[in-house]
């Protein structure tokens, strides 16, 4: 599932077509993947934005949203596989893989004249669109979510974690706590900070949460700017996959041998999830520090 690096990754490369161009033509191929806060949507046309120029494309933790300028907006979640394509216009053909699945379209005329395709597609259907009319929607909607782990200060992301008596894995996430970590950074950001994943919160010491948050923001930067991780169907813009699933030290690779300390990476269910750690590098008592 596309996390907080894939996501701001996907807002990046879609920034050069969207930003400043009017959305010409919106088509909804798929009624159901279309929604608003209410429910129901009157006038999926409108929804999707059709006549609005785009002023900015917003994250928070694992959300994009496409920020019109008359206030309404388009909230993009991606779910398990949902993919966001552009390509210039005309659509591409029903041969073109980027055509498959395609729920909703759209045709853009950027600030140059030039003409471009837009397709939202997600063959599993976890994902969808969610139709926002004012800006009070939109921060409505992600008032629930705690700070983005990535945008967020560093104290202020050490505040939302302290004294939570929960497993730090679980409470990492949590979006409520932290909004945009899931299972790959989760599990990268306790190896790096020697934190076990059961470990709970409330039992760390200031500077182990402190290098907690930095060793998370770190690799989050790290992420983002490999172009994200691609396990199974995460691309960008472009089509371009990322490539940091090269650079994952725990997930995904339990039985293997750790990379610091060579010990065998285990691999257990925490909080619902698979979860690699290093029985080695990752101590559940507070402030000891690991081998790396
Ligand atoms: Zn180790």
């Amino acid at each position: 599932m596309p996390e907080l690096p894939e996501v701001e990754h996907l807002r990046r490369s879609l920034e050069p077509t969207l930003v400043g161009s009017l959305v010409t033509k919106a088509m909804l191929h798929r009624p159901d993947v279309l929604e608003s806060p209410s429910g129901s949507v009157q006038d999926p046309e409108r929804a999707l934005l059709a006549d609005a120029r785009v002023t900015g494309l917003r994250r928070h933790g694992k959300q994009l949203a496409v920020i019109s300028s008359d206030g309404r907006a388009l909230r993009i979640h991606l779910g398990m596989s949902g993919r966001v394509d552009v390509a210039p216009w005309p659509e591409r053909p029903s041969g073109d893989p980027a055509a498959t699945h395609c729920h909703a379209a759209w045709q853009v005329r950027k600030t140059d004249g030039s003409t471009w395709w837009m397709g939202f597609r997600d063959p599993r259907r976890f994902g969808g669109l969610l139709a926002l009319a004012t800006p009070d929607e939109l921060a409505e909607l992600w008032r629930p979510l705690g700070p983005d782990a990535h945008l967020a200060r560093p104290e202020d992301a050490v505040d939302a974690l302290r004294g939570r008596r929960r497993q730090a894995k679980a409470a990492l996430l949590d979006q409520a706590v932290l909004a945009g970590v899931g299972n790959i950074y989760a599990d990268e950001a306790l190896f790096a900070a020697g934190v076990h994943p059961l470990m709970s919160l409330h039992r760390l010491r200031e500077p182990a949460l402190v290098r907690l948050i930095a060793e998370l923001q770190r690799i989050l930067r790290a992420a983002i700017a490999s172009g994200g991780s691609s396990l199974r169907d995460y691309r960008d813009a472009s089509g371009a996959p990322g490539w940091f699933q090269t650079e994952h030290a725990v997930y995904g690779r339990g039985g293997l041998p750790c990379r610091v300390c060579g010990a065998l990476l285990k691999e257990s269910t925490v909080a619902g999830r698979t979860t690699s750690h290093c029985p080695r590098c990752q101590t559940r008592r507070p402030a000891r520090s690991s081998c790396r």
